[in-house]
């Protein structure tokens, strides 16, 4: 199983951005297809046929949740996650820079499933340029007739709005998301109620991820059950995976889910960079637990890895040499979780806070161990005690370093600095 293509086959085609190459190489005929041969409830079986998850974080079946929307109440609306924001996560970027149109008709399949007159592409706010693309392509799509009243023909209308985020983290989760699209501060709401139920503006409302949407073409036209013979049984299909870090090749691949771990750090980014060895590594982006070289041979599966003690989560691997101080990488993940806190609830505003402190004094070699407990302490008090996952998520990381490379924080206490940068300088002048 190497990397496999069906996300990415166009990328870097000469015009694939514009209509006109899109049509050319078959763009739109799923869409075609759903309106006139499938009704909505027919969709959403398709899409339950393939077994295909979000490809968000949190990895719930896309059709389930379509189908989690109350039946006779209308309006209902569609919003896009394009809020990409994951330390080390850049794959919907190059969905939407690659091949723009694919999300377009993704969302209007999606859109023509759970029967959305509206449709909101909230994208981050760093994105300005993949605004504009998206703009552009979603005004020559209304023009050809696939966005707006009565498209190709059928008695299925919808509109296409792209958002712009303001740039914070917190609106890739979805409720704070409808938040922001509503014209509040972005701030995670209280669920139950669910957004399938009470969503944006008050009506159901699903929130899907660009990767997932860039997905429906392909279902649509191959069929649910050939996507589900792609990749591993409970993680159908294939996946964009974000590599970074310490290796020779960084970039995005697509893999087949259920690929070795292994294959895609040594085949598709050449392996650790330098002639170093792994340290280790996050499966997930800067949310998730960090695994070990001994977990390499894991499948790209999300059941796998979460039974590993870690996640998939939104497909972006960070590989860490063996001079990388795990000190360091907590403190400067605690530093961007305690950056994007909402303040909405105490256990996460404050105790973002008092991590990035106490990390900080450590990473200095200025913490005393009894202040290293206090720093677990913290941790033990924010994980499954806060408003939403971020503050949960903000403890993951050190928390399992903190497990795997104990010695390391202790040694750092009382050392009057970094003592894992100050051995690797003596190994490189020596
Ligand atoms: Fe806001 Fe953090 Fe509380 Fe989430 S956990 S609501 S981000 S303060």
């Amino acid at each position: 199983m190497a990397e496999y293509k069906l996300l990415t086959k166009d990328f870097g085609m000469d015009g694939i951005q514009t209509l006109a190459v899109y049509e050319r190489i078959g763009g739109y005929e799923g869409l075609r297809k759903a309106l006139r041969s499938m009704t909505p409830d027919e969709l959403v079986a398709e899409v339950k046929t393939s077994g295909i998850r979000g490809r968000g974080g949190a990895g719930f079946p896309t059709g389930m949740k379509w189908s989690f929307l109350p039946k006779d109440v209308h309006p209902r609306y569609l919003c896009v996650n394009a809020d990409e924001s994951e330390p080390g996560c850049f794959k919907d970027r190059a969905l939407i820079d690659e091949n723009p149109h694919q999300l377009i008709e993704g969302t209007l399949i999606a859109a023509y499933a759970i029967q959305a007159p509206i449709a909101f592409i909230y994208i981050r706010g760093e994105y300005h340029d993949q605004r504009l693309l998206l703009e552009r392509c979603v005004e020559e799509a209304r023009a050809a007739g696939y966005v707006g009243r009565d498209i190709l023909g059928s008695d299925f209308s919808c509109d296409i709005i792209v958002h712009g985020g303001a740039g914070a983290y917190i609106c890739g989760e979805e409720t704070a998301l409808i938040d922001s699209l509503e014209g509040f501060r972005g701030q995670p709401r209280l669920k139950p109620p669910f957004p399938a139920v009470k969503g944006l503006y008050g009506k159901p409302t699903v929130v899907n991820n660009v990767e997932t949407l860039s997905n429906l073409p392909h279902i649509v036209l191959r069929g649910g059950a050939w996507f589900a013979s792609v990749g591993a049984e409970k993680s159908t299909g294939t996946r964009l995976f974000c590599c970074s870090g310490h290796i020779n090749r960084p970039g995005t691949y697509e893999m087949q889910l259920g690929t070795p771990i292994r294959e895609l750090l040594e085949d598709e980014c050449r392996g650790i960079w330098k002639g170093r060895s792994l340290k280790a590594f996050q499966p997930g982006g800067g949310s998730m637990q960090v695994l070990l070289p001994e977990h390499l041979d894991l499948p790209l599966e999300m059941d796998a890895v979460q039974r590993a003690g870690s996640a998939l989560g939104a497909g972006a691997m960070v590989f860490m040499d063996e001079t990388t101080c795990m000190v360091d990488v907590s403190m400067r993940l605690v530093d961007f979780y305690q950056h994007e806190s909402c303040g909405k609830c105490a256990p996460c505003r404050e105790g973002t806070y008092f991590e990035s402190e106490l990390m900080h004094r450590l990473e200095a070699g200025a913490l005393t161990p009894a202040e290293l407990s206090t720093l677990t302490d913290i941790c033990d008090n924010m994980n499954g005690k806060c408003f939403c996952p971020l503050g949960d998520t903000a403890t993951w990381f050190v928390m399992s370093a903190y497990q795997a490379f104990r010695g390391e924080f202790e040694e750092h206490c009382g050392a009057g600095g970094c003592p894992v940068k100050r051995r690797h300088a003596a190994m490189a002048v020596a």
